[in-house]
Formats: C-alpha cells, structure tokens, sequence
C-alpha cells in the first residue's frame, strides 16, 4: 500500500460534534439539534489531539459534523492547527457563522470555508433542511466572500432538490465560489433511514451528470467541480484499490477505517496520533476490513449502481 511509506496522515477529516443545529432529512452523520455524543471529545482533550496533528506535521485537517462552530473550543482547536501551519477546510451549512468567526478563520492558512446550498428556494431548501433559513445561508456565503475565504459549495442531490441544481450552480458562481462540490446522495445516517423518499431516480442522475459535466465546461476557469468519485461505491472501490492517507476521527476520537464502516480501528482519547496511524494503517491491509467493505459495495447497501451519464 502506499500510505506504507507516510510517516503520518496526509490528511485528518475530523467529525467535530455531532450536535447541529439542523436535522435536515439527507444527513448522512445523524446530526441533529441534542445530538452531541456524551462523550465528545472535551477541549484539552481536542488541543492535545490538534498538537500532535501539528508536530507529525499533517498538511490538512478536514473539520466537520455536526456544525462544528457549535462547539465552544471549535475556534481555538483551528487557530492552534492554522498558526502551525496546517491547511484548513471548515463545512458548515451558514446558518449561525458570524462575521467575527470567519473574521478569525481569515487569519489562518483556509483552504476553503464550505457552505451547503441545495437550492435557491426557501420551499425546495427548506424541505430537506426543515427550520433552516436559505437567506441566512446565502448572507453566509457573502460574509465568507468579503472575510476574503476561500468559498465552497455543497450540493446534495435530492428529489427535493435536483430540479434546482442548475440555479444553485450558477448562484454558486454569482457567489464566486471556487468549487461546487457534489456527489450522489450517501445512504449513510438519516438519508439511510429516509432513502425511499430521496433517492433520486437513475434517471435523474444521469440527467445531474451531464449538467454537471455542461456547467463544468461552461465555468472552466471560473469555479472548479468536484464530483467524481461520483458514487459512494466507486469510492469504496478507489478505497480498496488503493487506501487513502486520510485518518477519519469522530467526534469521541474514534478512528474508522472507513465512512460506511461503523467500526473502529483506534482511539485518538487513548491511543497517539502515531500508534493511531499504525492501527489504521494494518486495518487496510486487513482482509476482514476488506471483506466487510467488499460486502458492502457488492450488497447493494448503497443505492444504485455506478451511475453514468
Ligand atoms: S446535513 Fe449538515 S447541516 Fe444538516 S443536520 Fe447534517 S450536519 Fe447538520
């Protein structure tokens, strides 16, 4: 495997929290208002995982969630990765991220602030993120823009939501994003319980694939697209292929091998970065990882099958 030869990570994807303050109906991480794991990593417990990030000297930290703004140490956990020197990606879904937090994040080496927009309807919005305003979204894609972060776009297709993905790619350029980022649906968390209701038909997709590919072209040198791997299979697949350098900690330290594996291979509340990087990376090269995640790509566990336009 190649990650054999790296000394450390190439990058760390950290689900922050799992409180938010949303519950949309697509949530692949079972995020919700109240849902903070009860043992979430406390904040010296997050410092200590951030320093040893920042001495092995990992180039990029992923944060996610959850909103992991929500979280009180959210800020200081970034600043203490950012004034290392660590590149930075924060997703958030721009209902609550204030001038004077993107002010902070501005300060440090950001390699995109990502806000999700599924529509530019408060109706068709709304409907998969119930609660959630699409105004105080778009206000949080403009206050990115004037804090001078890098702005990304989210899109996640829906029924809800895929007769507007045209107008959200190009309010996303309006926007001066510099990457619109999309992919099939992950039956993952609450979208798993909920698929029946949004999966998208093959049909559909193939119709989102060559918009994308057609808007892709249109905005070449404009915004970037990032949708391949498109489907959450091949990316299993690329995965068996060949394991990516990227160590996935959930909110209570716990290391998974993989997104759509429930199971551990470490934990960051007991076990160093170093020892955790180890364990991940003999898991790889386990044939029950493999064995189980084989069964979940060919069990027909994620939805439909390699789409093509
Ligand atoms: S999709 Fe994002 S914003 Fe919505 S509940 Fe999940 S984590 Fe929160």
């Amino acid at each position: 495997m190649r990650i054999d030869s790296f000394g450390a990570p190439l990058m760390v994807s950290w689900q922050f929290t799992r409180e938010c303050d949303l519950a949309c109906l697509h949530c692949c991480t079972d995020s919700w208002p109240g849902g903070r794991l009860s043992d979430e990593l406390a904040a010296d417990e997050a410092r200590r995982v951030a320093e040893q990030i920042a001495s092995a000297e990992v180039p990029y930290v992923l944060f996610g969630g959850g909103e992991p703004a929500l979280v009180p140490h959210f800020l200081d956990t970034a600043e203490l990765l950012g004034h290392a020197g660590v590149y930075l990606k924060v997703e958030s879904n721009g209902q609550r991220l204030s001038k004077q937090t993107l002010a902070r994040l501005a300060r440090l080496p950001m390699r995109s602030l990502q806000v999700s927009l599924d529509g530019v309807t408060q109706e068709a919005y709304g409907r998969l993120r119930p609660a959630a305003s699409l105004q105080a979204a778009a206000d949080c894609c403009r206050r990115v823009r004037d804090a001078g972060l890098p702005l990304e776009i989210a899109f996640a297709p829906t029924r809800f939501s895929l007769g507007e993905a045209e107008a959200v790619i190009e309010r996303a350029a309006e926007l001066r994003a510099f990457r619109f980022n999309t992919g099939a649906l992950m039956r993952l968390g609450r979208a798993a319980r909920l698929w029946d209701a949004l999966e998208p038909s093959l049909q559909d997709y193939r119709e989102f694939l060559r918009l994308l590919q057609r808007k892709e072209a249109e905005l070449a040198g404009r915004m970037e697209f990032c949708y391949r791997p498109f489907h959450l299979r091949e990316g299993v697949e690329e995965w068996l292929r060949e394991p990516p350098g990227t160590l996935s900690v959930q909110a209570d330290g716990k290391v998974r091998v993989s997104a759509v594996l429930a199971s551990s291979c470490a934990d960051l509340r007991k076990d160093s970065l170093a020892e955790a990087w180890d364990a991940y990376r003999a898991a790889c090269g386990s044939p029950d990882v493999v064995s189980a995640l084989k069964t979940v790509i060919y069990g027909d566990l994620l939805g439909h099958d390699s789409v093509r336009a």
